[in-house]
């Protein structure tokens, strides 16, 4: 890619959320990915172009630096800030516009400090040769997987009651989305294959912002908030059908959409559980499942069939979950912390710098969050530690996970170079096709230090609107 030869028309509409906007090129696997802001300010940009690409470069080394060593180098692709003609920026936010979600359009690209993050695109993943198959990849946003038990939590409910399902009865209320989403993370996090298989088959029924399955780099399956049509799962059991076709089902393709839909859950969930590729030697979480069982979920666990091993501790959920953990306190039990540190700055408002209250995100960094002492020894040290482990965490609960699925050729599956007889009865044989997955992890921005006081807000909101319609909405 020459940066200095950068042409609108190599590139395409690939996605976005709520602070950035993703285009990907049409023949390489690459992405940029370009920051956005509300569009009251577009006529007048918030911040500098010098601020811009500081800002970029601080995710490239919070990812880098920070979350990659807690989450695991092999699930990281931090990318590298490029600094792109303004010409070029201006063309492609036109060129992008009109496919962009009227939803998402409060927010407008930033087309004046020409940086943005280039990324390789994970959703056309260059695993093996090509085949004639074109790879699914399945995006993942599953949130907080754990409840909170920390002392400071001063309602009960916070305690039986995921914070995603409470957030999703707010979210209802305030008109944010028509349904609640019936997924629960405390089930996708839980290791129990039948647990994550009912919190998978909720995310597709009610993706919204936590699921989408992209083919062949293509987006083919999200949530369409706002228009009214219900998700076409006939046209996502269309694209999936060719991929589990196996046994008799290829010959006279018949094979219900049920169980086309139950063998793709089932590839996922491998997936999730896998070490993301390479295989170690694997302990297993064992007390992880009793220990998060949220009371909203509408899964029966007297269904339960096996128990859990729990997560596989190389497995992408079980190094999410971790650092999720580092928020230890709640957001109750933080706050008074953060106001210690707030209180600190306005005396010596220089300690900022060696506090690396707004980074750098570097070695010495990490090294603040991980040797935090265990008891508050009231000290301005101890509440910036736990503060930077509070923002990781947070970082972790708004991640996503992308499962990148690439169909196994004919020949990969016999690899013994077995007679073409012998290749033909295998491809009609009975057993599910196989699949090799690579796993990443995306969207690992560093949260501000100001979020923080807005956190406490957010929760105290959530909470009072569930304990006052909890359980009484549809
Ligand atoms: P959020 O609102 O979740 O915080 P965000 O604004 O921080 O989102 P991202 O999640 O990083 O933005 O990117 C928006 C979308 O673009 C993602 O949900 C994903 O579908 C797509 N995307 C981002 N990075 C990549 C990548 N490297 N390869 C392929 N697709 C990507
Ligand atoms: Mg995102
Ligand atoms: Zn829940
Ligand atoms: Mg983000």
């Amino acid at each position: 890619m020459e940066l200095d030869k950068m042409d609108e028309n190599d590139w395409k509409y690939h996605g976005e959320g709520n602070k950035s906007l993703v285009v990907s090129h049409v023949q390489f696997s690459r992405v940029l990915r370009l920051l956005k802001y509300p569009a009251e300010d577009s006529e007048n940009p918030p911040q500098t172009a010098e601020q811009a690409f500081r800002q970029i470069q601080n995710i490239v080394d919070f990812s880098s630096n920070v979350m990659s060593s807690l989450l695991g180098e092999k699930f990281i692709h931090s990318g590298e800030v490029v600094k792109l003609p303004l010409e070029f920026v201006r063309q492609l936010s036109i060129k992008v516009q009109h496919q962009r979600p009227a939803w998402r359009c409060d927010k407008v690209m930033d087309i004046y400090s020409g940086c943005a993050l280039c990324l390789p695109n994970l959703t056309s993943p260059a695993l093996h040769q090509p085949t004639h198959t074109p790879p699914l990849c399945i995006e993942i946003k599953p949130k907080c997987g754990f409840l909170p038990s920390s002392k400071h939590v001063s309602k009960d409910i916070k305690t039986k009651v995921c914070r995603f399902c409470m957030h999703q009865h707010y979210k209802v209320a305030n008109g944010k989305w028509k349904r609640r989403s019936l997924y629960c993370p405390l089930d996708l996090f839980s290791g129990n294959r039948q647990r994550m298989h009912f919190a998978i088959r909720h995310l597709i029924e009610e993706p919204q912002n936590n699921f989408k399955i992209f083919k062949g780099g293509q987006c083919i399956y999200s949530s369409k908030e706002g228009s009214d049509d219900s998700l076409d799962l006939n046209s996502l059991l269309h694209h999936l059908r060719p991929y589990f076709m196996y046994g008799n089902n290829r010959i006279n393709s018949h094979m219900t959409g049920k169980a086309v839909l139950n063998d793709f859950i089932q590839v996922l969930v491998n997936a999730l559980l896998s070490g993301g590729g390479g295989d170690g030697g694997v302990v297993m979480d064992r007390q992880g499942e009793g220990r998060s069982f949220c009371e909203a979920s509408h899964f029966n666990r007297e269904r339960i069939r096996h128990g859990s091993q729990g997560l596989p501790s190389d497995s992408v959920l079980f190094r999410i979950l971790q650092t999720q953990m580092l928020d230890t306190l709640d957001i109750e039990g933080l706050h008074p912390l953060y106001r210690r540190v707030e209180q600190h700055l306005q005396d010596f408002p220089k300690e900022r710098t060696r506090l690396q209250i707004d980074g750098p995100y570097n070695e010495a960094f990490l090294e603040k969050l991980q040797k935090c002492p265990t008891e508050d020894d009231g000290s301005v040290e101890y509440a910036v530690a736990k503060v930077h482990q509070y923002r990781v965490a947070m970082t972790a609960k708004d991640c996503s996970i992308m499962v990148a699925l690439v169909p196994s050729t004919e020949e990969e599956e016999d690899d013994e170079g077995l007679p073409s007889q012998r290749r033909h009865r295998d491809f009609l044989s009975s057993r599910p096709p196989a699949f090799s997955y690579s796993v990443s992890i995306l969207d690992l921005d560093p949260k501000p230090f100001d979020s923080i006081p807005r956190q406490l807000r957010l929760d105290q909101r959530i909470v009072s609107c569930y304990l006052r319609t909890g359980g009484s909405l549809p």
